[in-house]
């Protein structure tokens, strides 16, 4: 519009002319500008009055009137030569600076300039109406103020069109968009780039928050730059926005959460695909954007699938759900299990396919139902009866071992009630009453029962049920059943034979046992009175109950085992203990029922040898006690053939002295003979005493009077005779004593031959001397001795039998002695209830050690 009106003045321009009148306003020059504004020419114009040209007359009468308005730009109306009319600025004024001189008249054609006025003059009533009218508000900002808004503003902002004026625009919107938009104006008005657009939040005072959608341009008002902004209320299409986001949200996570694959087909191709899809197809959604809806599908099942699709898009009825196959890059193949319908998409028909990966319920329904098949073929080809019964005692399913035992078959059964295979009707209630109640309790019910045929024939049976389901008793009952009735047979015809043959084990006289598994099958009377138990307190109890001893039972059950394997039987003496604890002894003898056969049970006779036992033991323990007699004969023998034949030799010459020198022999001579005999008869009557000693303490004569004592006085004294009995010894004797007397309760004499036999021994095998120390000392319960001393020692093979009678080291040499010594120490020990124990010492040397027990 602006730039027609441009146009229109340039033209104008172009229009303007001047003319020069006579006085009398005839034309007296009309230039080429004036033929074109006016369409008359120089030879037409010339000669004749302006007023004339420029019809039509009013206007002619005007200018022709109006001296007065020399110098003034006047506006008129004219007409061209062609009719037209001409809307003329004039401006007249003097040639001279007089009217007789002539006028110059400059005319300027405005036509244009009026017709574009009236056309921007009309335009404006029509934008005012359209701004007024306009579905959006407007406002036009100028220094951050509104300079103008038209009414729907008002009606947008709710505020009254007389406020809005002046009102800070910023003031208009959410405090929390006041910055940015404010931010906004500064950077449109400094014409930097920014799109026009943008949604703004304002918050009314009654409504509360609501949208706008903006558009602002720069704009210049009254000549200075200002911002429109046109704006509309958005506020439902927000809300409307926001919901469908929040549903669209929703959707989105049920559809990509949902454990189902989802798809959907249209056109061969899918045009959606959640994540779970992706999962299980082993692709990316891209992926499945991309290929054929039927990539991963087996290529035997591609076919149905596709048929499917094409009928089910026809409308055909075709199932929704179904099983197919996919097979993976791997070449694993995966079920799943689809359901499909039809969907609207993007205004077409497509499927929409919901789908779950159930290989694995596939391998288990595969593999369910070949444990299945495994047991019916089990159950069917068992030996035994099998039978499932409903509740009410029909037969649901029955093996055939089930119908042959019965005499039914299976084409043609009447095998339909268990009924039918009792006795009698009583019967049935009877049993079915007992079953009802085992089975309420969760227990198996198992009877032998005679029953009969369908034939009517009778027939024993072994019957075993129990509930399928302890907790859903309507789901029936399992039964196992046995033709027995041959097994009864021999039963019945065995009870008369055994019964005869009972009576005869159990007369015997020896004990017999049958033994199944180290278990007492059955024990006669005889075998029961000899470990005075009942029969029927062993039968059915371990074979161990009857041994003493479990680990020699356990080590005889591996013997036993591997002899019956081998040979078929087995016998051995072993000791039984009766139920009062005692032992006896008795020969065993076992053999398999079945050759070599332990298992079969084995059959064992018991003799009681105790009485031989006894005469054997008695025999060994008294041919050995003539051994130990010999050995100690021969030792006294040796002991007196050395011990007494010297002194009696010594005695003897002496005795020959005296007889042939008497007269010759000097006082002091004869006094040393007579020393020498009584020296030889000293010794021998000590070896005397110390031979009925130990022969007292053997026959157990010896007597033991326990008295209190104080002990370390009594052991100093003891060592002072000993070393009487020694003058000539090169030894000390040393006493390692406890600071305080020891109290106890010893028999003084026979404490007086334990440590004056040690002491003594001590001293006589160190004929080298050296110390002998005898120490004492006091322990908890017991008084302990010990005598060391450094002289020869014993040598290691005398050691066990340094305590027997008469026996003496290899290494005593000229040393003499009688082996009783230390016999009699020991039983003197033995009776105060104590021990004595001997141990060589290092370098040489002997330590004896005695313990003294004190209550
Ligand atoms: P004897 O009269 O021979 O000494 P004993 O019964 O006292 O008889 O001792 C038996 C044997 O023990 C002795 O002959 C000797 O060989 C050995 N014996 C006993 N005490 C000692 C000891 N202190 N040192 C070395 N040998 C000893």
């Amino acid at each position: 519009m602006l730039t027609t009106f441009a146009m229109h003045q340039e033209k104008a321009q172009a229009f303007e002319c001047l003319i020069t009148l006579g006085h009398d306003g005839v034309v007296l020059d009309w230039g080429n500008d004036a033929q074109r504004v006016f369409g008359w020419t120089d030879q037409e114009a010339i000669g004749r009055r302006l007023g004339e040209l420029l019809v039509p007359a009013s206007t002619f009468a005007v200018f022709e009137r109006a001296p007065d308005r020399l110098d003034r730009i006047v506006d008129i109306r004219g007409q061209h030569r062609d009719g037209r009319s001409l809307a003329l600025q004039c401006c007249t004024w003097y040639l001279g600076d007089a009217a007789r001189q002539g006028f110059r008249v400059s005319v300027r054609d405005v036509s244009q300039q009026v017709l574009a006025d009236e056309i921007l003059r009309r335009s404006e009533k029509h934008h005012r109406a359209v701004v007024e009218h306009l579905g959006e508000g407007m406002v036009v900002i100028q220094d951050d103020r509104i300079v103008f808004a038209n009414r729907q503003a008002s009606e947008i902002l709710r505020v009254p069109a007389r406020e809005l004026l002046g009102m800070r625009s910023v003031d208009l919107l959410h405090p929390q968009d006041r910055d940015a938009v404010a931010q906004r104006l500064a950077v449109r008005q400094s014409g930097a780039p920014l799109s026009s657009h943008t949604e703004i939040r304002r918050l009314d005072r009654d409504l509360g928050l609501r949208w706008l959608a903006t558009h602002s341009t720069n704009a210049s008002w009254e000549d200075r730059p200002a911002t429109m902004s046109f704006f509309s209320d958005i506020t439902q299409r927000k809300t409307l926005d926001e919901a469908l986001h929040r549903s669209e949200e929703r959707y989105r996570a049920v559809v990509e959460h949902v454990d189902d694959g989802m798809v959907v087909v249209k056109d061969q191709r899918f045009v959606f695909a959640n994540r779970r899809a992706a999962e299980i197809a082993q692709m990316s959604v891209e992926d499945m954007l991309r290929e054929g809806y039927l990539h991963r599908v087996h290529p035997d099942d591609r076919p149905i699938v596709d048929a499917r699709r094409q009928l089910r898009l026809a409308g055909k009825p075709v199932p929704n759900r179904y099983e197919i196959r996919l097979l993976l890059p791997d070449t694993t193949v995966r079920w799943v299990d689809i359901g499909v319908t039809i969907v609207p998409w993007d205004g077409e028909l497509a499927t929409l396919t919901f789908f779950s990966d159930v290989t694995s319920r596939k391998a288990l329904e595969v593999e369910l139902k070949n444990t299945l098949q495994e047991r019916e073929t089990i159950l069917q080809s068992s030996i035994v009866g099998i039978a499932f019964l409903t509740p009410e005692g029909r037969f649901k399913w029955a093996n055939d071992a089930m119908l042959q035992i019965f005499g039914a078959n299976r084409d043609n059964h009447r095998l339909v009630t268990i009924e039918s295979i009792y006795e009698s009707r009583e019967q049935y209630l009877q049993v079915g009453g007992q079953v009802v109640e085992s089975i309420r309790n969760g227990q198996a019910f198992a009877t032998e029962l005679r029953m009969r045929r369908l034939d009517g024939t009778p027939i024993w049976a072994s019957l075993s049920g129990k509930a399928v389901n302890q907790f859903d008793l309507s789901q029936g009952t399992v039964w196992v059943v046995m033709d027995i009735s041959r097994r009864k047979e021999l039963e019945s015809a065995l009870v008369k034979t055994s019964s005869e043959r009972e009576a005869i084990l159990n007369t015997a006289l020896v004990g017999i046992v049958l033994t199944v598994g180290r278990q007492h099958e059955w024990v006669n009377d005889k075998f029961a009175e000899m470990l005075g138990y009942s029969r029927e307190e062993l039968i059915g109890q371990s074979t161990s109950m009857v041994h003493p001893d479990r680990d020699v039972w356990q080590r005889m059950g591996t013997e036993q085992q591997q002899a019956l394997l081998s040979y078929g039987s087995f016998t051995h003496e072993r000791q039984l203990q009766r139920r009062n604890g005692e032992i006896f002894w008795v020969q065993m003898a076992g053999r398999c029922v079945r050759e070599r056969d332990p298992d079969s049970g084995v059959i064992w006779t018991f003799i009681d040898i105790t009485q031989r036992r006894q005469g054997e033991e008695e025999t060994r323990a008294a041919l050995i006690r003539q051994r130990e007699l010999n050995e100690l004969r021969s030792r006294f023998v040796s002991m007196t053939s050395h011990e007494f034949r010297t002194p009696l030799a010594g005695i003897l010459s002496s005795a020959e002295l005296l007889r042939h020198y008497d007269a010759r022999l000097s006082v002091s001579e004869k006094s040393q003979i007579i020393e020498t005999i009584e020296a030889g008869v000293q010794r021998m009557t000590n070896m005397l005493e110390r031979v009925l000693l130990i022969g007292r303490a053997e026959a157990r004569m010896v007597e033991f009077k326990p008295t209190p004592m104080a002990l370390l006085a009594q052991c100093r004294s003891l060592m002072v005779s000993v070393l009487a009995q020694h003058p000539d010894s090169p030894c000390t004797l040393v006493e390692d004593f406890p600071p305080h007397e020891c109290q106890g309760v010893f028999d003084a004499q026979l404490l007086g031959q334990i440590f004056g036999n040690l002491l003594g021994n001590a001293i006589k095998y160190s004929p080298q001397g050296g110390a002998v120390c005898f120490r004492v000392r006091q322990e908890d319960t017991a008084v302990v001795f010990d005598v060391q001393d450094h002289g020869i020692g014993i040598p290691l093979d005398d050691l066990p039998h340094l305590f027997d009678a008469f026996h003496r080291a290899s290494n005593v040499g000229a040393i003499h002695g009688t082996g009783l010594g230390l016999a009699i120490v020991k039983s003197a020990v033995e009776l105060h209830g104590g021990s004595i124990s001997v141990h060589r010492v290092e370098g040489g040397g002997s330590r004896f050690t005695v313990r003294i027990p004190q209550a």
